[in-house]
């Protein structure tokens, strides 16, 4: 099948692409590389041996999208391409309703004209905002507590308001909770272009020695060692994920069209210290940290009832925190490196 990967270059489009490949896909990848380099698209090329259809375009581009859509015939999108850090989007609102919201209109609006009726949306476990309990299932209601997450919401509620217009449509909204870890080759990873925000991120920078200490965003939540709990997912797993909902969409036996939205975790809860104290044992590195103030706007925990994306998609998650933990090192190191390679 011909399956366009918006933001195919950034950290869970690549493991994506790696996956399509490798399942025997024609992959195009369009990318405006604002958040990640053109080595991911060289590096998923070498990991699978395949050739992959790259564009350097805006999302938002209209006229560069649309000579795409005229140049090719696609049978689904998988639409990963935006901005995604929450505290950028509470300094730059308008940036995330701009870069995610109308971005995402615009693919819409060109799939309608090209009459491609599949498409599998990032969204994020972030529309729950701060649950009233745990796991999280499906049903639990929707708060956008910042831009992001608002941004997120803006866009699944476009896709359901297209659903009712062009009810044949076949849409699968997945809601990651924390994807972590990298391809186990240590070629592709999460490699933002600016500070992170995000924990793992920030771990490798104090194992590599860039920073000197973690800061751990409070220790009162009412948690099992009062620091922030989260559902980290391997990004592997998670790219499973995309290519079972694939299948669902180009062959479920659902007669009209249909719009899904399903959570994608393990359905495993981690503090704070449980991901220092592992990715510690596992890498038998040391990670100093300092208790902080929490982070405005952050919730206490989150993780996942699964039983929904298991029964429909048929699948779960496979790797454990070892794996998330060794993987994300080998890729750090393996970036280090490089870069002294380069220099
Ligand atoms: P990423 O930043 O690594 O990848 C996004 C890619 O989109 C980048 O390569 C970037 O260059 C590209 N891009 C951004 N704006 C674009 C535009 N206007 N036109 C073309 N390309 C554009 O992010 P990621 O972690 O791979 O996340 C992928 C998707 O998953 C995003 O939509 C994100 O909001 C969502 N998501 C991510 C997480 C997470 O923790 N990583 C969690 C939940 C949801
Ligand atoms: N966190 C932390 N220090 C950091 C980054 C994150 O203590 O430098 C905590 C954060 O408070 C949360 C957990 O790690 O409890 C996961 O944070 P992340 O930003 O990765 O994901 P999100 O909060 O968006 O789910």
């Amino acid at each position: 099948m011909n399956i366009l990967v918006t933001g195919g270059a950034g950290f869970i489009g690549s493991h994506c692409c790696v996956q399509l490949l490798d399942e025997g896909h024609d992959v195009t990848v369009v990318d405006n590389l604002s958040n990640s380099s053109i080595e991911a698209i060289y590096n998923i090329e070498l990991i699978t041996g395949k050739k992959i259809n790259f564009f350097e375009i805006d999302l938002l581009d209209e006229e560069g999208m649309n000579n795409l859509f005229q140049s090719k015939k696609f049978d689904a999108v998988i639409h990963f391409a935006g901005s995604k850090s929450v505290s950028e989007s509470v300094d730059f609102p308008l940036k995330y309703y701009f870069n995610n919201v109308y971005s995402s209109i615009l693919l819409i609006r060109i799939m309608a004209k090209y009459d491609i009726k599949n498409l599998i949306f990032s969204s994020s476990a972030t529309v729950y905002g701060e649950p009233s309990s745990v796991p999280i299932n499906e049903s639990f209601p929707i708060k956008g507590m910042n831009p992001y997450a608002i941004s997120k919401i803006k866009v699944e509620e476009h896709l359901r308001g297209n659903f009712h217009e062009y009810p044949d449509w076949r849409i699968i909204l997945l809601r990651y909770f924390n994807p972590i870890g990298a391809h186990k080759s240590g070629l592709l990873g999460d490699n933002p272009n600016d500070k992170p925000n995000n924990l793992m991120p920030f771990i490798l920078k104090v194992a590599s020695m860039e920073e000197e200490y973690l800061e751990v965003f409070g220790n009162d939540y009412e948690t099992k060692d009062g620091t922030g709990v989260r559902d980290y997912i391997h990004v592997s797993d998670l790219s499973d994920a995309h290519v079972s909902s694939l299948n669902y969409l180009l062959s479920s036996d659902e007669k009209s069209g249909f719009c899904h939205a399903l959570n994608i975790g393990t359905g495993r809860g981690y503090s704070v210290l449980e991901i220092i104290e592992t990715f510690e044992k596992i890498n038998n590195k040391n990670i100093p940290y300092k208790v902080v103030d929490r982070r405005p706007g952050d919730i206490s925990q989150s993780f996942t009832d699964t039983e929904l994306s298991q029964r429909m998609l048929k699948w779960s998650a496979k790797k454990d925190l070892n794996d998330m933990c060794k993987d994300s090192w080998k890729w750090k190191q393996s970036e280090m490196k490089r870069k002294k390679y380069e220099s």
